[in-house]
């Protein structure tokens, strides 16, 4: 029954814990930090173990880089004469959709042609996206006149840094109007959204819509995509592919025409800068990353329509709650071995479940699902160990206790008389040993019962007790009989301790209320072993053996002491 408890206790805190945990898992930025972080190590491991969408192939980059600064002895940022040739070379190799990750905002400085060459060159292809930013009201600002005029469409560049400066979230869409006849909302929209558009062939006039009821983003009358999104438009970036995944030429090579035959044919071009010097360079789930690789992976994720969806945190704390559970259980059993297996199968099991849910894009907070099997892990090992000692200490003193006084048992005393006299014999210092007995104790037995005995035997075990320094040892013999250790000790201070102990037996029995009982006395029998002393005891039994004929003597002697 008692054992029930103790489990039964344990599991409830355990639960009690576990119901705690998701207030405080949402309170604490360091928790949240690190489950963003576990959450990009299924990004890693993904990336690792799979192949980037072959999507990835529909797309090139064209970097903006220092060779490309170089070569076109350009200073970022680049003159709208180089951009405009640029978008002419991308025509001319069949660059079937351009985006450049560029925003081309108010005039440039006394090149009033400069910007007509790179809107002429823009009209002229048909299908160039660029980006731009957002005002305050997250309405969007159109880049310089004849630009806006003459691209397919623009859509804002900006994302979501998240509490550790790391890219992982975006907007795909911004709303500015719903209709509420038919729950959907007209939008803003990013520029991966219009690249979409624009790789889809959408018209125009399309609008992107989200449907409030479903979480979902449309365009008016086309058949796809049907993308999720949350209720603010917001989306977790679906990283599948690194920057390498994507084929690539620096930019100078295209205005040159130094590009291979073919290069760009059928292909969605993103223009955008990757140098580290230009500082458009971000962390994300798959590290370092620049701006315009991450523009790509969110195209990617719209063209493959892989949107992330996530698991609910309850969830996973639930069934994070029932493994620990489950372990814990096994460890309030003593199945140590077999705990410790299922705790490293679940530790292993969830996180490789959680990769595998992962592969199909599917999140699974994996930090929350191992807190369960660490946390009865844990508490299982400290309240088994607990046990162990509490058990252990309960046990030790059973075996060397008297039950009924506290005191030692004379086995103990026998085993501690060993060690003290090999230490006596070493360090050359004295020792003693101490019998008493009752006296007439029968009598108190017969005339006022057993119980009264016991009492009696409780008080002589407390006196002697009292009377000696902490380090001695006291041990009942059995019945009125005691022997004490008394370390380090003459034949002369034994001689005064004996005296000493009698006055404060007496003292106690007098206190008493019985006349029988303050008639109460006891005899003390002593032998020492002094080093050097002539006759000294041979052996520990010897000295045993010696008090207790002292005792012997005592009684023998005081007949009628104090009393008699
Ligand atoms: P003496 O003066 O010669 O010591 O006489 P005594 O009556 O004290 O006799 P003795 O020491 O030989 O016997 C002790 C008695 O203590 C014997 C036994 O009945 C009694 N006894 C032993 N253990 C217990 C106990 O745990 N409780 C009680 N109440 N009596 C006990
Ligand atoms: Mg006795």
């Amino acid at each position: 029954m008692r054992k029930n408890l103790y489990t039964y206790s344990v599991l409830l805190i355990f639960s009690a814990a576990f119901a705690f945990l998701p207030a405080h898992f949402e309170e604490s930025e360091v928790l949240q930090k690190l489950s963003i972080q576990a959450q990009d190590v299924l990004f890693k491991i993904r990336h690792f173990t799979a192949e980037a969408p072959l999507q990835a192939k529909e797309i090139v980059l064209v970097t903006i880089d220092d060779e490309s600064c170089q070569q076109l002895d350009a200073r970022w940022p680049w003159s709208r004469k180089i951009f405009a040739s640029l978008v002419q070379g991308l025509k001319a190799q069949g660059a079937r959709v351009i985006g450049l990750n560029v925003s081309f905002m108010g005039a440039e400085a006394g090149e009033a042609k400069s910007t007509q060459d790179l809107a002429d060159a823009i009209k002229d292809h048909g299908r160039v996206i660029v980006g731009t930013t957002s005002d305050n009201q997250s309405r969007l600002i159109r880049p310089y006149g004849p630009i806006a005029d003459n691209v397919y469409r623009y859509g804002y560049l900006e994302k979501i840094v998240d509490i550790d400066f790391a890219i992982r979230r975006s907007y795909w869409v911004r709303f500015y109007s719903t209709s509420l006849n038919t729950g959907h909302q007209q939008v803003e929209s990013s520029f991966p959204v219009q690249l979409a558009a624009a790789y889809w062939d959408f018209p125009t006039n399309a609008e992107w819509l989200v449907d409030i009821t479903k979480n979902t983003l449309t365009a008016t009358g086309q058949p796809k995509p049907e993308l999720e999104v949350g209720p603010d438009g917001e989306t977790t970036i679906n990283y599948t592919a690194s920057f390498s995944d994507f084929e690539q030429i620096p930019a100078w090579k295209v205005v040159r025409g130094r590009v291979p035959a073919g290069f760009f044919s059928g292909k969605v071009v993103l223009v955008g800068l990757t140098s580290a010097l230009l500082s458009d360079i971000h962390a994300t789930p798959l590290g370092m990353m620049p701006g315009v690789v991450i523009q790509a992976n969110e195209f990617l994720s719209i063209l493959t329509e892989r949107t992330l969806r996530f698991v609910p945190d309850a969830i996973a704390f639930l069934l994070s709650w029932l493994v620990g559970l489950c372990i814990l259980i096994l460890f309030l059993l003593r199945r140590f071995a077999v705990s410790f297996a299922a705790f490293f199968i679940a530790v292993f099991g969830l996180f490789l479940g959680t990769q595998l849910l992962f592969a199909r894009d599917i999140v699974m907070n994996p930090l929350i699902l191992e807190i369960g099997p660490m946390f009865s892990f844990l508490i299982g090992i400290s309240a088994g160990s607990l046990r162990l000692l509490v058990e252990n200490r309960f046990l030790e003193t059973k075996a060397i206790h008297d039950k009924l006084t506290g005191l030692y048992k004379y086995e103990y005393l026998r085993e501690v008389l060993e060690d003290e006299w090999k230490r006596a014999k070493k360090e050359n210092k004295p020792i003693t040993v101490i019998m008493t007995d009752l006296d007439k104790f029968k009598n108190i037995n017969d005339t006022l019962g057993h119980e009264t005995g016991n009492l009696m035997i409780q008080r002589a075990g407390n006196v002697i007790k009292e009377s000696v320094r902490k380090f001695d040892i006291v041990a009942r013999y059995g019945g009125d009989e005691f022997v004490i250790l008394l370390i380090a000790t003459t034949e002369s201070e034994a001689i005064a301790y004996r005296d000493r102990l009698r006055n404060y037996y007496h003292e106690m029995a007098t206190g008493l209320k019985e006349p029988l009982l303050q008639h109460s006395s006891i005899s003390i029998g002593y032998a020492t072993y002094e080093p050097g002393a002539a006759h000294a005891p041979l052996t520990t039994q010897e000295l045993v053996e010696r008090a207790d004929k002292d005792l012997f003597e005592d009684k023998k002697n005081r007949r009628g002491w104090p009393s008699r």
